[in-house]
Parts: C-alpha cells; structure tokens; sequence
C-alpha cells in the first residue's frame, strides 16, 4: 500500500470506529426493545427474533459510505471503478438484515454482489461487515446467556465469524481469540493455528513490530495464516485495547512477511 493510501485508510477505519461506538447504544436499544425471545432452553438463536429499524440501519450505511468517499475518493486497491454511493446504497436497501449476514458469511456471495455493483470484493464485504458489526455487538450482548462456548472452538461460538485478534491474559497465560463481528471472546489453546489447528510448534511462531512486545503477530507457517495478539503480561493499562491505526500496521506488516488475512 502506497503511504498516503495508507494514512487514509486508517482514518477511515478510526472514523468508522466512532461511527460503531455512536451506533451500538442506538442499536442496543432498540433492539431491546423489539426484542420478544422467550427465554427458553430449548430455543436457538436466531435473528428473526429482532426487529431491525431500517431508518436507523440506512442512516449507519450512508454515514459509512460518506467516510469511504471522503477517504477513499478515486480508483485504489479498494474500488477498480469510482464509488457509485446512490447504486450502492439502493442495493444494500433491498435486503434485509438476515440477508446481508448470509452473504457476508459466503464468499461466493460477495463475489457476485461485488461484481453487480462494480465493486472489489475487499470493498464490498468492508461495507456490509461494518453496517452489521454493530447489531451483532448488541445481538451478542442480549444474547450473552445464550452463548455456548467450548474451548476448542475456531471460529465464533455465537455467530461462526473467524477470529482475526486475540489476547494473552496476564496471569495464567491463556490465550483468548475475539470475534471481530461481535466481539465474543473464548478460550482457545496457546499452541496451536485457530484456522488449520496445526498444533506443530516448528511452523508456528510470532513477531513483533516497533520493539513492542505488547502486540504481536502469531502466524502459522503451514496454513500462512496470522492472528494479531495483545499479550497482556507486557501491558501496564489493564484496559489497553488495539487501535484500528495499529491493527493495520500489524495488517501490513504481517502480509509483508507473506501471510495471509484469513
Ligand atoms: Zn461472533
Ligand atoms: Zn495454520
């Protein structure tokens, strides 16, 4: 990435970082509201329970598209042709919510969606993850109860997302991955490839970058695949968290060395 293309791109992501921040109590709290689920045992998650205000879903979504367009104005590495908001936005008001999840968990979908709006792929799936992140942030927080978690689980046990960062508690050393749609975090073992389980540890390994060992990129050599850490124990704030500014770095410097954003 080209460095001014670059310093944009982190604008862009802490400004859609706000904009998440603004929304998430918004959406909590109406999804509270419409919420009717009984709580019964036996009764699965699902999203037709919610009731999704489409004013407050298309106001998220044009909010996003503007920041794209005042950040990523021309033709880049996110969009081969200029950004046609109007096109996008009719589009995206067609669906409804259960369909946005279903085609931003299938990779077929996005190709054939990106292509109907002339978009990449990057840039489309970066629209629709960013206008359902913060239902499934409010979604998990309702649901929280609800959530099963088992250890050995790779991917998100409450709505099946890969993880991409993870945490290293402080203490006892264990390792956490974090969903990066809903934010749910679990248990997942320290030695081992959250997306090929390769639990060989001469394939496995990390590397730090601007000589801090607070975070980190784990990566596996037999899959290329990486996960962004913050490991706890190097930490003095308890509440430190990754910026989006960082997970970018990370992001580059990871793919430098040759992996791979699963
Ligand atoms: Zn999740
Ligand atoms: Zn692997």
């Amino acid at each position: 990435m080209k460095e001014n293309l670059v310093e944009n791109y982190k604008c862009l992501l802490m400004e859609v970082d706000l904009l998440h921040k603004k929304y998430e109590e918004i959406i909590l709290n109406e999804l509270k509201k419409s919420h009717e689920y009984q709580q019964e045992e036996t009764e699965n998650f699902s999203l037709e329970n919610f009731e999704f205000n489409e004013k407050t879903i298309n106001n998220l979504l044009t909010e996003i598209l503007y920041s794209l367009k005042k950040y990523l104005p021309k033709k880049n590495i996110f969009f081969s042709n200029a950004l046609d908001i109007s096109k996008i936005e009719n589009y995206i008001k067609s669906k409804s919510f259960n369909e946005l999840f279903k085609i931003i968990s299938n990779k077929k979908e996005i190709k054939k969606f990106a292509r109907t709006l002339n978009l990449k792929q990057s840039s489309f799936a970066f629209i629709i993850f960013n206008l359902i992140k913060p239902y499934f942030k409010a979604i998990a927080k309702i649901e929280k109860d609800r959530i099963k978690i088992e250890k050995k689980d790779n991917f998100c046990p409450f709505c099946k997302t890969k993880p991409n960062i993870a945490y290293i508690q402080k203490d006892t050393g264990k390792r956490f991955l974090i969903c990066p749609l809903c934010g749910t975090s679990w248990e997942f073992a320290r030695i081992k490839c959250p997306f090929c389980g390769n639990e060989d540890q001469r394939y496995l390994g990390f590397f730090i970058i601007n000589d801090d060992y607070k975070f980190r990129v784990d990566y596996c050599k037999k899959c290329k695949g990486y996960i962004k850490t913050l490991n706890m124990k190097y930490a003095i704030d308890e509440n430190i968290e990754f910026t989006p500014e960082l997970l970018v770095e990370l992001d580059i410097a990871a793919e430098k060395e040759g992996f791979i954003m699963k």
